[in-house]
């Protein structure tokens, strides 16, 4: 049995195990994509202390540090059960989808998370390429340039209110008929000069000249007339949805769907820890999710070393 299992190759995931791994205890990491969303990443710039990366580069350099110490790391393995431990201070099980089953003192749950897509033909094939889904991460990107926003609750109005510090113009496109943000963000968004609100439309292409996004076609949803809008950027803010399906009897999630964890990076089981983007912690960045996963990974070794002889 491992003292630390980790389930999930992302940041979070790499950080703890190295900072358990660097303990001297037994460290495994299962993870479905060792790398996970970063491999998705092209532009890095706010990896600190790094002013440039990109993500499969950034991934690659997570995998190769986490070789470095001797753990157990099984890629490409979906974990599908976790069975905590019946008693305080066993084994909890985690059950992967080839039929092994895993054993540890310890869980750590970093399965981070997926943005919704519009699913609208260009997307794909624009992603990183004018198509983004990260603000915080890609929004300097396109500074002084025209972008859309698609989604019009919290989390697009956020986005739309941060980018029209930056960027020239936002259309901010909602499907119904009313924005479902928080009053407080919508008073703010309608002080804003360079902002357009379009409600009732729906987002039905992303246009491209082969090499980048050109701009995108909504049908409008009272009128069921199409339009286009030319522009550099397309910032889909329609969820983030985290990887916990697999989680729903065994530790307890926000309504969200999020990992609830305290200060400590403990779940609601005794030795069952998690971190990062999976996790109910608040903005999901690189930075952060590292940080959380060291802590958790510390918060494992805390709890490991409290644990009656055998
Ligand atoms: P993830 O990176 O999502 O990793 C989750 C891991 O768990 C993966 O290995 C996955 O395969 C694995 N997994 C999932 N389910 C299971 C399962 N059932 N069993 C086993 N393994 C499983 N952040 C920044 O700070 N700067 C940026 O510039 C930036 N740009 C971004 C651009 C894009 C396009 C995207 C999508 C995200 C970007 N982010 C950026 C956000 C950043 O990538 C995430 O915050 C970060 O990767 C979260 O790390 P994590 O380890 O929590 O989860």
């Amino acid at each position: 049995a491992f003292d630390v299992l980790v389930v999930g190759g992302g940041p979070a995931g790499a950080a703890a195990a190295i900072y358990a791994a660097r303990k001297g205890i037994r460290v495994g990491v299962a993870a479905e994509r060792f790398g996970g969303q970063v491999l998705d990443t092209m532009a890095i710039e706010n990896f600190i202390s790094v002013p440039h990366t990109e993500g499969p580069k950034l991934a690659a350099q997570l995998e190769q540090h986490v070789k470095d110490y001797d753990v157990d790391v099984m890629n490409l393995q979906r974990a599908e059960k976790l069975i905590p431990a019946p008693t305080e201070g066993g084994l909890h099980e985690v059950k992967l989808a080839n039929g092994a089953s895993l054993k540890a003192r310890t869980v750590i749950l970093s399965t981070g998370a997926r943005w919704r897509t519009m699913n609208v033909p260009g997307e794909d094939a624009y992603r990183n390429k004018g198509v983004a889904y990260c603000p915080h991460c890609d929004g300097p990107l396109f500074k002084g340039k025209r972008v859309a926003v698609i989604g019009g609750g919290n989390s697009g109005v956020e986005a739309a209110i941060d980018l029209a510090g930056i960027v020239a113009h936002v259309t901010l496109i909602e499907y119904d008929g009313d924005l479902r943000a928080d009053a407080v963000l919508q008073r703010k968004l309608a002080t804003l000069p360079n902002v357009k609100v379009i409600t009732s439309a729906l987002t039905t292409e992303v246009q491209g000249d082969g090499e980048k996004v050109t701009g995108l076609v909504y049908k409008d949803r009272n009128h069921g007339t199409s339009h286009e809008i030319a522009l550099e950027g397309i910032f889909v803010q329609i969820g983030l949805v985290p990887n916990t399906e697999w989680l729903k009897d065994s530790v307890a999630l926000s309504n969200r769907g999020e990992i609830e964890i305290d200060a400590r990076g403990e779940t609601s089981q005794r030795g069952i820890f998690a971190a990062g983007d999976a996790t109910t912690v608040p903005y999901k960045q690189i930075v952060i999710a590292m940080g959380a996963g060291s802590t958790a990974a510390l918060s494992a070794f805390d709890y490991l070393i409290r644990l009656p002889a055998e």
